[in-house]
This record gives C-alpha cells, structure tokens and sequence, in this order.
C-alpha cells in the first residue's frame, strides 16, 4: 500500500489549466478498434484500458506526431508525477499521479499527507479504469436520448423557474461530500428556492454516530479518531482496517503501535466484538463473536465494570439480562481500557443511537475526548443524515418534492422499498441526474448531467476541519460531460469554469485562515504539494463540550431470537465498498481479503450454524426479511469465526448494467462464467435495510433461511485455509516450522528473537556456476 521510492524521487508539477490544456489537446484517442485488448476487459466494454494497464499483449502501432506547441515542462514520453487526492470515496487520501503523454498511468499514495500518509486502498488504484469504461455517458442526455448541454441546461432552468414560482420543494442529494467548494456551490445553488435542501445519503452510513455526538456535545459531528494515540482499542463491529470511515488513515495510525522492536518492545492491545469474521477482527489480539444487536448490551456491562473502576454508579444502569459475552471478558476489557486511560478509544459501527450515546459516554468517562477522540477538528468523511433521508422518502410518498438532484448517489438501489420509491420519484415534475452512467435513478430522470471522471476534473477535499487538500485533472475529458461545479454555475446564471470556481473559493475562504500575503505563491505550493494543513500541531485540551455530560439510563433489552431466525449483518465488501463500483472488473475480481471469494457476494453463515441446519457451502438459501416482503436467493459460505444465529450480506452487489460481464472471464481450465445472461453480479440486499424513526438499521432481526435444493459455485482463489503443516508432510530431512510464527509480546520483551524463525541454513553453493558465465549485460541481476 505504500510506495517510498516515488516519495525520495517525486518529482511532482503543478498543472495550470493553459499548460494541461496544451498536454491533453495535443493527445491523441485512439479508436477502440485500433487497439489490442485483453480480451476480459473488451468484452467487458473498458475500450481504452490498453492504454493505462498494458499487458503481454504485443503493443499497437502508432504514429507519433509533435505537438505544434511544447507545453512548458512537457517532454513526451516523460512521466510527471502530480499531487492529487483519490475520489474513490469520501476519506480524501493523498495521491501521486503518474502521468505520460497527458495520460494518467499508476497512482500511488502520497507518504506527507497527513491521514493516508502514502497509503491507498484497492479502490483508489483501481480508478484509472473507470475513466476508460464505455458505459460511462459520453453526452448530456434528455429523456434517455443524446442531447447537448444547451437543451438540458435550457429544460432545467425552465423547470426551476416554475418551481421557483409555485416555492415548489427543491431537494439535492448527495453522499458524504467534503469538497467545501462544492458545498458552497450547492448551497449558493438552493438560496434562490424558499424552499430547498440538501440531503446528505450515504449508502453505507455512520449517522448514528454524528446524532449521538449531537445529543452530548450539542453539535452533530463525526469526531476524528486518532488510533495511533490508543493503546487500547475496543472496537465492536467497526471493521476500521477493512472499509469503516477511513480504512486507510486508520491502518496507517493503528500500524504505528504493532510493530515492537527491541527498542521499544511495546505495542496496543486491540480487542474486536463482531458477528463476522472482517478484516480488522482477523488483526485483533482478541476476538469475539456476537450479535451486532447485542453490542449496545455489551457495552451496557463494560460501562458498568467501568463505573466500579470510576468509583462512581453504572451511566447505563445496572443491566439484567445475561451478558452476551463472558463476564471475566468484560472484566478484563474494562480493566485495559481502565489502565490506559487518555489513551484508549472504544468505537463501533452501529447504527443504534442509544447504542453511539453509550460508546460517547465510556470514552468521556476514560477522558478520551481530547486525545484519541477530537470535536475540534472533526472528521468530515461520513456526513450522511438518515433523518433526512427518511423524511424525504416522506416527501417523496406525499409528492411535495418538485425538484429532485441527484448526484454520486443511486437512491432507489441503495434503500429498501425501491418499487415504491421509484413510483414515487417518476411522478416530480423535474428529476435531473449527475450521474456518469445510467443506473437505476438516472433511467427515470428528464435530465441527466454527467460529471467528470475525478481524474479528470478539479476540485477539493476536507476529509478533516482544516486539512484541506486538492485535485487536479490527469487527463482531458474524455467525453462530453462538465464538471458539477460548471454544472451548478450554469444553473446559477454564472459561466464559470471549474478552475476558477474553485481558486476563487480559495482565495476568498481559504486563504485568509492561512496567515500568508501573497495569494498566487499560496496557491501553486497548494497545487504542487496537493494539500495544506491548517490544523494546529497537537490537539491540545480536552475539547468536550460539557465536563459532565450524563447519559440518562438506557436498557439494551437483549433480543430475543426463535431457533429458526436470524440476525443480518449487511456490509461494505472490502474492495467494492458500495454499488458505485461495481462496474469495476478489478474490484469484482479482487477476493474478499478474508473469504477470497471474487465476483459475488454470499450469505456466510458459521459452522455450528450450518450443521445445525444441514447447509453445505454453495448451496442457494432463500433469506427473507421478518415481514417476508423481501427476500432474495444466494449461495451460502460457511466462514469459521462468524457468530451463531447471525448471517451476513455484502452490500454493493446486483447493481443495473453489470450483466456486461455475463459469461466473460479468462480462459482458465476449469475457468467458471461471471454470470448468466441478463443476470447482474451478486444479488441486493438495500431491501434488508430496516428504516428506523431517524436511522438506516444495517441488521435487521428476524431473518428466515430457506434452502432451495439448488446449488451455486463460488468462484474463490483459495480453498485450503489451515495454516498448519502436518508433521508427517514436511520435506524429508528439513526442519518442521510452522508456517506462521507467533510468540507473545512478554517472551519477545525477555527475548526479542523470540517467535522469529530460525535461521535457515543458506547454501554456500553458486547458482550460476561456472559453466555459465556472466558477460556483457544483465538485465535483472
Ligand atoms: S479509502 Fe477512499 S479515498 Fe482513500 S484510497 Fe481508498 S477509495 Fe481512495
């Protein structure tokens, strides 16, 4: 994930709109039939993909021209690296660009940002594909037909003008957006409606985070967590290496104390409480399965053995029921976090707001408001409001919206209830999309408004209140499609280019925070270096709102479960995250890190679960929802170290369009299709996702398994996962070693050699001998 030779040799440019212009006109696109394939990647429609991935495919002719006009810094065939930020998802990590003839080549992290610090994940590598993707919209589209931008912009301004007249119901929505010039765009957009909002729908959300913030700080925040300060994390559900909030700052800061050295013979204790098997929990010292509903419970007890310590009554009330896990657990559990006070952090990932209160409540009884946790200088990555989305699914049932924008998000694929949704949005009056492709929203829409590829366009970032970073095209619009910025200008009266928007936000908000005089030396360091800080160097106090904020008694009565019901686990897929790229073949074909499975998602269930019910691995159960309104047909994985009586379900899977990869794939032997024919890959599980009074519920109670006799195979990498090696296998007259070696961290502070393999004896003897002399050049030596 980290690449240290581009940071010694980075030799980055900062590209000014006349210079990238003179790059990207000069470049030319070659037609798809004059180039040489991968036959995969054809099929599947990425018509211009030789030209970022290469391949053993011999390359194709081409004709080199000069450009009339050498853009200054430009040699052709040079590479150039340029600091940019990945817009794979709203973490905002730090990039390096390589970038050849005015074509972006290879991405890799940029080491000095100060989240990702050069990390960067499979979904911000597999970017430069998308750009290439033939299903992307190459026009503006009027009720499904080419158009230009005249006529659509022409149609939405006439539409806005009857809205604006009848104080018709204006809604944008968007996921999490932490461009603070594009919020100023949106919001300078909706001014001139009386009654205009926008609505913040992230499919995968963390919004009971930021509305339990709101009841004990008073103000709706998703704080920044600092694991690289903790020495004792408890997570319960969080997969924070794998896809939760930040995975890549995440495990850039939690790495930062795992590594002991003789030195500093030292690392964190992480304790994970899940029902799957993630990735975080499979790094975790310690692991326990449970119910992702019994987590408010659990944390119930921790607080209570938390109080004892504290000297202080129980902030939850003495719970009664059973506790989930074992009490000695919890004992312990408490007992950690207790002795690393300051610096400690308990996190999870329900969606439970009583359950966030909770979680709020131990970390400012351990004083971890102003050290591992900061409201000063909040995150800004997860800013979806389920509230919101529930009371405009509201609206939209009521027909009080007029106007309905839709940008970065697919609506009607990412909620439950998508029949009814989408008859209720066909029937406003204007619907324009901004998507780049048709997806299930778009082909309902009059209007849609592609926006660029983010390697194609400029724009900005603030993952974190004061770190602001930019990015920068790599690449001349490949289609005819206009930035959202350019697009929100339009509609606003203003003929603006993106560039200018943005540098003039700059200018305006930006630059006075920073202190500095000159606004043009400030600006080409902000372009060149790609980010600017402006967060003080440490946090600094505590920085909780109230010195005594007091959670009144909450009871997380333990939920009780018929043998034949189930409790869903739905989850972003490591890799894929959620439906907005599964278009991408290489991240339906990269495994899951911990099932290796490509190309589908799967109900995994656990052993004991599955012998119980007599389910073998591929086996196609039919799952429904509690109301047994919704149900869908998937093959079952059985995944040692799930939690009984729970079954869980990636999200992002049988999105619109994705049967284009119906039986393609490498002519392996025993190679297996993709899909069949109008099938899509993986099935949807957003008709799962329980509406709650203010938040989208990923795991509903009261789940049904059915088999349907019917069996399905699963493609994986991977088949055999024990990693012992038999004594009696092992090469005869070699030593046997266990293929992972492990100690504790006491044995290694007595002996730092301790878990170390033993040396190897290394064969004296020479590779190349003699017979084979070295001469003239090597290549590879
Ligand atoms: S976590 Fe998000 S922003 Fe960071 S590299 Fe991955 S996709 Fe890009």
């Amino acid at each position: 994930m980290k690449n240290d030779r581009l940071t010694e040799n980075a030799n980055r440019d900062s590209v000014h709109p006349e210079d990238q212009t003179g790059v990207l006109e000069g470049l030319e696109i070659l037609p798809p039939e004059a180039l040489s394939r991968r036959s995969f990647l054809e099929t599947a429609g990425f018509t211009l993909s030789v030209a970022a991935i290469g391949g053993c495919d011999r390359a194709p002719q081409h004709t080199a021209h000069p450009l009339p006009e050498q853009p200054a810094g430009v040699i052709p065939g040079r590479t150039r690296i340029y600091a940019s930020t990945c817009g794979g998802c709203p973490s905002g990590c730090g990039l390096l660009v390589s970038v050849r003839d005015g074509r972006p080549l290879k991405m890799e992290g940029m080491p000095e940002h100060g989240l990702s610090k050069g990390g960067l994940c499979a979904v911000g590598q597999a970017s430069p594909l998308g750009l290439y993707d033939s299903r992307r919209l190459t026009q503006p589209m009027f009720h499904e037909t080419e158009s230009s931008w005249e006529e659509v912009d022409r149609t939405i301004l006439g539409g806005l003008e009857a809205v604006s007249k009848s104080k018709g119901a204006v809604r944008f929505v968007t996921p999490t957006i932490s461009s603070p010039t594009l919020k100023a765009e949106i919001d300078r957009f909706l001014t001139r409606f009386s009654d205009a909002r926008h609505i913040v729908f992230d499919a995968v959300s963390s919004s009971a985070i930021l509305d339990a913030h709101e009841t004990t700080h008073g103000k709706r925040v998703l704080p920044h967590y600092n694991l690289s300060a903790a020495k004792v994390i408890v997570s319960l559900g969080a997969d924070f290496l794998g896809t939760w909030i930040s995975p890549v700052e995440f495990t850039a800061a939690w790495r930062t104390r795992r590594s002991p050295s003789p030195s500093t013979p030292e690392m964190s204790f992480h304790a994970q409480i899940e029902g799957r098997l993630s990735l975080t929990g499979s790094k975790a010292d310690r692991r326990y399965r449970a119910s992702p509903l019994d987590f408010g419970l659990i944390l119930a007890f921790l607080a209570e053995a938390l109080a004892a310590h504290a000297g202080r009554s129980p902030i939850a009330g003495s719970p009664k029921e059973e506790s989930p896990l074992p009490k000695e657990v919890l004992l312990d559990l408490a007992e950690r976090l207790w002795h690393a006070r300051g610096e400690s952090l308990v996190i999870s990932d329900s969606q439970d707001v009583e359950t966030q209160i909770l979680v709020n409540s131990i970390n400012f009884m351990l004083g971890n408001y102003g050290n591992t946790i900061d409201t000063t200088y909040p995150s800004q990555q997860r800013q979806g409001n389920d509230g919101d989305v529930i009371q405009l699914i509201e609206e939209l049932r009521s027909e009080k919206v007029q106007a309905l924008f839709v940008a970065g998000t697919d609506l009607t694929h990412n909620l439950p209830k998508r029949e009814v949704i989408s008859e209720a949005i066909r029937k406003i009056p204007l619907i324009v999309s901004l998507g780049d492709r048709m997806d299930d929203l778009s082909s309902f829409a009059h209007c849609i408004c592609p926006d660029h590829h983010w390697l194609e366009s400029w724009g900005d970032y603030e993952p974190v209140v004061g770190l602001l970073s930019l990015s920068q095209p790599t690449i001349a619009p490949l289609r005819n499609t206009r930035s959202i910025l350019e697009s929100l200008a339009s509609w606003s009266g203003r003929n603006e280019s993106a560039y200018e928007i943005l540098r003039n936000h700059w200018k305006s908000v930006v630059f006075p925070q920073t202190g500095e005089e000159l606004f043009d030396s400030f600006w080409d360091k902000a372009v060149h270096d790609g980010r600017v800080d402006l967060r003080p160097k440490s946090i600094g106090t505590p920085n909780h709102s109230s010195d005594s904020f007091e959670t009144s008694v909450v009871r997380f009565p333990k939920v009780a479960l018929r043998p034949d019901q189930f409790v869903l686990d739905l989850y972003p897929r490591v890799g894929l995250t959620d439906s907005r790229h599964a278009h991408n073949p290489w991240l339906q074909e990269l495994p899951d890190p911990i099932s290796k499975v490509t190309w589908d998602n799967y109900a995994a269930i656990s052993s004991a679960t599955a012998a119980r019910l007599g389910i073998a691995d591929g086996d196609v159960l039919e799952i429904a929802n509690e109301a047994g309104d919704f149900l869908v047909q998937i093959p079952a994985l059985i995944q040692p170290g799930h939690a009984d009586q729970v079954v869980s379900l990636a999200l992002g899977y049988g999105v619109k369009g994705t049967d284009r990869f119906a039986r393609i794939g490498p002519k392996w032997i025993e190679a297996k299709h993709t899909v069949g024919p109008g099938q899509l890959v993986g099935k949807n599980g957003a008709g799962f996702i329980k509406l709650r009074e203010k938040s989208l519920s990923y795991c509903p109670a009261g789940i049904t398994l059915k088999k349907t006799g019917r069996k399905y195979s699963l493609a994986t990498t991977q088949r055999q996962h024990s990693l012992e090696i038999p004594r009696n296998v092992a090469p005869h007259g070699a030593e046997v070693r266990d293929v992972v070696q492990s100690t504790t961290l006491e044995a290694f502070r007595r002996n730092s050699t301790s878990g170390a393999p033993e040396r190897h004896h290394v064969s004296a003897g020479d590779l190349w001998p003699a017979d084979h002399p070295k001469t003239g050049h090597h290549w590879g030596w």
